[in-house]
């Protein structure tokens, strides 16, 4: 049988990171190393295999590195220094430029406000 979803762990974009970190997990609230991030397979009622990177506390449905599983340390950045390793996520990628064009963007705090809105 052949259907169009892929089982291939390491071809889904929520697969844990190459180099292992702490992690938490947003719905569990448990905090574990994220080579313990476990791949399963389930079959939908039609038989088609989907598999998902899953939080490995029984009993949670957290899924997906990135997902429902983030990184412990807020400034954790993968090996390329970005949030994923996915080859077709060039806009996940941090570096120092973006600092500088975050920084021209600011209107320097002149803000005016609509008297308009009611909120
Ligand atoms: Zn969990």
């Amino acid at each position: 049988m052949s259907d169009s979803t892929s089982c291939d762990p390491y071809d889904d974009p929520f697969h844990p990171p190459t180099i292992p970190t702490m992690v938490n997990c947003l719905h569990c609230g448990e905090q574990y190393d994220s080579y313990l991030i476990e791949w399963r397979i389930i079959h939908n009622r039609d038989g088609a295999e989907l598999g998902f990177w899953c939080c490995p506390t029984p009993g949670c449905d957290g899924l997906g590195f990135g997902c429902d599983i983030l990184p412990a340390d807020p400034e954790w950045r993968d090996e390329r220094g970005g949030w994923c390793d996915d080859d077709d996520a060039d806009w996940y990628d941090y570096d120092d430029d973006d600092d500088a064009d975050a920084a021209d963007l600011d209107p320097g705090g002149d803000i005016e406000f609509d008297d308009d809105v009611p909120f």
